[in-house]
């Protein structure tokens, strides 16, 4: 980023009441500020953090990613080099991506869909009928518990953050596995906020549509509801791995990076990599 756009931000946050100074304090004294290499740009950067949460606010001032994003692709090119050339389905990626996508350099979802001549985004997408591209032509709509892509038909199934928010996440694996290729992986994070304790459902959906919310319910941010946020469905652990074998028979590695040179280092960084043989 440079000077100016910060003065810019400094100033626009200076102009806002509130706690605009506690805005202002923490753009000019960030909690951490280092250079190194970000896994999405390849380039070198500053990783700037304004608050303590590294895992939302540790960012790229290349490209804007957060840690788990740079995680995800460290992981991408570690495990398949050739990822470039795969057919690539990425479920509910940030709905950033689908604004021009030449314009907006944001992330690594962008950078999957610019280099990736494979890459087929979805949304769950009620208003358009499922297995149909939406009307701007941006993404395809699917239920990930009832996918319409025919069997084998992925290198790569990539998720960000979408398994915290799905009723039946035995469905929704056992249809990703459905359509990977052998020799595929579905690559994803989902905040394992249970650790070692095990997994806890937070909501269900009943029989009749309507949600039993089992515990406080908790909302998320959601690229397509921007006002209502996502319902939260479960609270991960370790376990899911188990979970996971159960569903669909396929072995998961949890992958853990921490290198503050590459802007890996934040709250729940794990990586899954779910294997089809
Ligand atoms: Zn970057």
């Amino acid at each position: 980023m440079g000077v100016r756009n910060h003065l810019q931000r400094i100033k626009a946050a200076a102009r806002e009441p509130g706690l605009a100074w506690d805005r202002v304090c923490r753009e000019v004294r960030p909690v951490y500020r280092g250079r190194g290499t970000c896994p999405i740009c390849e380039t070198e950067v500053t990783f700037k953090a304004t608050r303590e949460w590294f895992r939302d606010h540790l960012f790229c001032s290349g490209c804007g990613s957060i840690p788990r994003e740079r995680a995800l692709m460290q992981v991408i090119k570690d495990w398949y080099p050739d990822w470039q050339q795969a057919d690539l389905h990425e479920s509910s990626p940030d709905e950033r991506v689908h604004r021009v996508i030449a314009a907006s350099d944001r992330g690594i979802s962008s950078r999957l869909s610019r280099e990736c001549p494979g890459y087929v985004a979805s949304q769950y997408d009620p208003d358009t009928p499922w297995g149909e591209l939406d009307p701007t032509g941006q993404w395809r709509s699917e239920d990930l518990e009832k996918q319409t892509f025919p069997d084998n038909c992925f290198d790569l199934v990539i998720t960000q953050d979408v398994f915290e928010h799905i009723f039946d996440i035995d469905a929704a694996f056992r249809e990703i596995a459905r359509t990977l290729k052998p020799g595929g992986a579905h690559i994803f994070t989902t905040p394992l906020v249970n650790g070692t304790a095990p997994s806890e459902q937070w909501a269900r959906r009943r029989d009749d549509g309507s949600i039993d919310h089992l515990q406080e319910p908790e909302y998320h941010g959601n690229p397509m509801d921007l006002e209502g946020g996502s319902l939260v469905t479960w609270h991960h652990g370790y376990d899911i791995v188990d979970r996971i074998h159960d569903a669909c028979g396929l072995d998961t590695t949890i992958v853990l990076l921490d290198d503050l040179t590459r802007g890996l280092k934040a709250e729940y960084m794990e990586v899954m990599v779910t294997r089809k043989p």
